[in-house]
């Protein structure tokens, strides 16, 4: 079942880069290519994730860009509303920040720094209920791949978190589907393999949910202006999720110029 009249959207990772005044020229310089070769927003929505302290001032440097630019928090507190919670930046106080999107899930975070399915329940449940948008992030390890569970634990990560997604909530919901193996390592899952993963997903979100053959489904791993093209052309690639091509204006203009086309 294809998920062939979304709008592709391209959100770049910034993760833990870059220092500010390399950002602010990053920033120019995307702008710049913007004006040179727009991309509407009928064809491609475009999303820049930074780290947050720089979430209000890259917001404000790209609100006269030529096309739109979401801007999307890398992360957000288990901890609801306002409080004693050192260090925390709750959804509330993104949503407060006229910052509407939020990246939960990613392979980083549940590897290295402790999100597991308790703490990505409660990060979903709060975004959703303080009215963020989610790219929720799903993808398998080497070793999974290889012993033939990718489908099983991907989808396994869809279901769970079905029970904390009430009815209307999945259309404030992005799949990102980054198989681990492929991400900032060069290696990108074939444009065939990423294709079948992505159809099985949208079968499981179609089950799920009615809104499942309208979800965005993008595609993470190793993404870059020379498999862009390939990847653009599949179905049920609805976008792309960037890590380290989005850290170069050019190479991420390009991607999401590959995806725009693809709606011409
Ligand atoms: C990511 O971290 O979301 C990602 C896809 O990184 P990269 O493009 O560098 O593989």
């Amino acid at each position: 079942m294809s998920g062939s009249t979304i709008i592709p959207w391209v959100v770049g990772n910034w993760k833990m880069n870059p220092m500010h005044a390399d950002a602010q020229q990053l920033i120019e310089q995307f702008k710049q290519l913007l004006i040179e070769q727009h991309i509407s927003p009928e064809q491609c929505q475009l999303g820049i994730a930074p780290v947050a302290i720089a979430l209000t001032s890259t917001k404000q440097q790209l609100e006269n860009a030529a096309s739109p630019v979401h801007i999307v928090a890398q992360d957000v507190s288990r901890i609801a509303g306002t409080g004693a919670y050192t260090g925390e930046v709750s959804a509330e106080l993104l949503k407060d920040s006229q910052i509407h999107w939020v990246l939960i899930g990613h392979s980083e975070r549940r590897e290295l720094l402790g999100d597991d399915l308790k703490i990505l329940k409660e990060k979903i449940k709060n975004a959703l209920n303080a009215g963020l948008k989610i790219i929720y992030c799903v993808g398998e390890s080497l070793e999974q791949r290889e012993a033939g569970q990718a489908a099983q634990v991907v989808l396994q990560q869809i279901c769970d978190i079905a029970e904390v997604v009430q009815a209307e909530q999945w259309q404030n919901i992005m799949i990102a589907y980054e198989p681990i193996w492929a991400i900032g390592t060069g290696k990108t899952a074939s444009a065939a393999d990423a294709q079948a993963m992505h159809e099985k997903i949208r079968e499981a979100l179609c089950q799920i949910t009615p809104l499942g053959s309208n979800i965005t489904i993008l595609y993470g791993g190793s993404v870059k202006p020379e498999n862009a093209v390939e990847l653009a052309a599949c179905p049920d690639i609805n976008g792309a999720l960037v890590g380290g091509a989005s850290l170069n204006a050019e190479s991420f203009h390009k991607i999401a110029q590959a995806f725009a086309q693809i709606k011409e």
